[in-house]
C-alpha cells in the first residue's frame, strides 16, 4: 500500500463505483504522538504531529436522504443508509466512523441530506496510529465544507470526538481529532487538553539527519477497552482522593504525599500521569533550546513509565523499544493508547537499515509476528486535496 494517497486516483475510484464524478476529496491524516500517552483524559499536556499517512473521502451530495459508503479495505460492498432513520443501530462496523460525524453534524443543526462517500486511507487500521480520528477528521473537514457550517477547526475536533465517543462508544479524549485537524507541515502540535489551547512546535527531523520509525507490532489493541476503562477509572480515583478536577492538578512534588493516600496501583497509575505531564512540558522547552536531537532520554523515560508504572505494554513493544536502542535510537517508546499497536524510534538516518534488521531479527528470534517498519515525518492536517 502506498503511503501517499492520490487524489485523482481516489476520485476515480469513486467514479468506477457510483458512477459520477464527486464533489470534492478530502484528506485527514493519521498521527503519531511523540509523547504524553493518557495525559489527555486527565485534562494534560500532549504533544503529537500528524503523519504522512491520511484517510481520504471523495463525497458527492444526493438529492435524496440516502448515504452510500464504501471503503477500498476490507469487504468490497456498498453499505446503503436511510438518514431519515439514522439511529446507533443503523451505524454500525466502520461506517460507525463517518456516519457518527454526519450524527453530530446534524445534531448541531448542520443540514446534510444524502451523499455518496468513497473511503481510502493509508493509515494502517488498529496500529496505535489513530485511523479512526483520520476518517473522522476528513468527513468533517467535508461536511463542514459541503455544508458550509463554518465550524472552526477546534469546533470540528469536538465534533471527531463526539462521534468516537457517542457513537462508537470509544472513550477517548481529544489528542488524535486535534492532531489530525490542527497539525501543520514539519511541525508537531503541544495541546493543553484542559483549554483545548495549542501551539504548534517545529520538529525538522530531517534537518537534524533524524528520523522517526514506526514499528506496527500487528498485536491488536482491539481487546483493550477493558484496560483503557481500567487506567481512566484509577486516574479518576486518584484525582477523587486528591480531591482536585483532574490529574492535571498533581504536579511531581505532590507524589510523596499521594504515595501515603492511595493504594500501591493507584498510586503507580498516578505517577505516571504526573511525569508523563512534565515530560510533555520538558520535550517542548529541550526542542526549543536543542532541538529533536535531544529529547531521545525523554521518550525512553515516557517507555519505562507506560511499562512499569501504567502497565500498558506488551513484550512486543518492549522488545522493539529495546532493540532499537541497543542498535543506535536516541529514545523509543510506544505510541498510543498501549497494549500492542506501535513504538516509535527516533534514530539517525544513517543507522535506519541497522536498526530495521535488528528488529526483524529480534521479533522473528522471539516468534512474534513480522512487524511492519517504516518511518513518517511531521505532516499537514486535514484538508482538501481535490
Ligand atoms: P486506530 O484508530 O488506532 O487505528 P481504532 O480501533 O480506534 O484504531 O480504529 C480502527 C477502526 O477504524 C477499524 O476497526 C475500522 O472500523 C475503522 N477503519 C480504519 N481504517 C479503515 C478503512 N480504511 N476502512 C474502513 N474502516 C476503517
Ligand atoms: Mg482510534
Amino acid at each position: 500500500m502506498s503511503a501517499t494517497v492520490d487524489a485523482t486516483q481516489v476520485a476515480q475510484e469513486f467514479a468506477d463505483i457510483f458512477g459520477t464524478s464527486p464533489d470534492g476529496v478530502w484528506s485527514a491524516p493519521g498521527r503519531v504522538n511523540l509523547i504524553g500517552e493518557h495525559t489527555d483524559y486527565n485534562e494534560g499536556f500532549v504533544l503529537p504531529f500528524a503523519i504522512d499517512r491520511a484517510a481520504a473521502v471523495a463525497i458527492k451530495l444526493r438529492e435524496d436522504n440516502t448515504a452510500r459508503l464504501r471503503s477500498s479495505h476490507g469487504e468490497q460492498t456498498t453499505v446503503t443508509v436511510d438518514l431519515s432513520t439514522l439511529s446507533h443501530d443503523t451505524m454500525q462496523g466502520w461506517t460507525a466512523y463517518p456516519l457518527g460525524v454526519v450524527w453530530v453534524l446534524r445534531q448541531l443543526g448542520v443540514a446534510i441530506g444524502g451523499f455518496d462517500l468513497y473511503l481510502h486511507s493509508t493509515v494502517p487500521s488498529g496500529a496505535g496510529l489513530s485511523s479512526s480520528a483520520a476518517i473522522e477528521c476528513a468527513v468533517a473537514t467535508a461536511f463542514n465544507e459541503l455544508a458550509n457550517a463554518s465550524l472552526s477547526r477546534s469546533e470540528l475536533v469536538l465534533v471527531g470526538q463526539r462521534a468516537e465517543n457517542e457513537v462508537v462508544g470509544a472513550p477517548t479524549g481529544i489528542l488524535d481529532q486535534s492532531a489530525s485537524l490542527l497539525a501543520t507541515d514539519g511541525h508537531a502540535v503541544f495541546l493543553d487538553c484542559r483549554t483545548q489551547e495549542s501551539e504548534l512546535v517545529p520538529l525538522d527531523l530531517a534537518a537534524a539527519g533524524l528520523l522517526i520509525l514506526v514499528v506496527d507490532t500487528k498485536v491488536s489493541h482491539a481487546h483493550a477497552t477493558g484496560g483503557y476503562s481500567a487506567r481512566r477509572a484509577s486516574c479518576e480515583l486518584g484525582a477523587e482522593v486528591f480531591g482536585v478536577p483532574a490529574l492535571r492538578d498533581i504536579s511531581a512534588a505532590d507524589l510523596p504525599e499521594a504515595s501515603g493516600l492511595l493504594d500501591t496501583e493507584t498510586f503507580r497509575r498516578v505517577r505516571h500521569i504526573v511525569t508523563e505531564n512534565q515530560r510533555v512540558l520538558d520535550t517542548v522547552a529541550v526542542l526549543a533550546d536543542g532541538g529533536p536531537g535531544a529529547i531521545g532520554a525523554l521518550l525512553t523515560a515516557s517507555h519505562a513509565s507506560m511499562r512499569d508504572d501504567f502497565e500498558i505494554s506488551c513484550p512486543e513493544l518492549d522488545l522493539a523499544v529495546d532493540t532499537a536502542l541497543a542498535n543506535g535510537a536516541l529514545g523509543a517508546r510506544m505510541t498510543g493508547g498501549g497494549f500492542g499497536g506501535s513504538a516509535i524510534a527516533l534514530i539517525p538516518a544513517a543507522v535506519e537499515a541497522t536498526v530495521r534488521d535488528a528488529i526483524s531479527q529480534a521479533f522473528a528470534d522471539s516468534g512474534f509476528t513480522v512487524p511492519d517498519i517504516f518511518a513518517v515525518s511531521p505532516a499537514p492536517g486535514a484538508r482538501k486535496i481535490l
